[in-house]
């Protein structure tokens, strides 16, 4: 089995070979290369890091949601204070994976 990137669009699909057309932009098979065994060990290698990171960012985001309506309730001053610190961490969080899987995706391991 081979894995092959759509020129085009960046999709990827493993297979022996490329008959249709990209289930994502429509490109011809031609538009699909194969990628080097040491490209696709790159991929595949990346893969459990990459779906860590896009649940890390999706619980940054959940945090977020929380710390806004804890600070929205604003029970006390001490409670107001950690859900702002809160929602400040989560931010970083994000913005901290976001610069990890641009690097994957930057090194090929995406
Ligand atoms: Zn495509």
């Amino acid at each position: 089995m081979n894995l092959f990137k759509c020129s085009v669009c960046n999709y990827m699909e493993e297979a022996e070979s490329i008959e249709h057309n990209c289930l994502k932009c429509g490109a011809a098979p031609s538009a699909f290369k194969m990628l080097s065994e040491e490209e696709a060990t790159k991929v595949y290698d990346s893969e459990r890091s990459n779906d860590l990171l896009m649940q890390l960012d999706t619980l940054s985001m959940e945090m977020v949601d929380i710390a806004l309506e804890g600070i929205d309730i604003n029970l006390d001053p001490a409670c107001e204070k950690l859900f702002t610190y809160a929602n400040e961490k989560a931010w970083e969080i994000k913005q901290l994976v976001k610069a990890e899987i641009e690097n994957h995706i930057n090194k090929g391991k995406w």
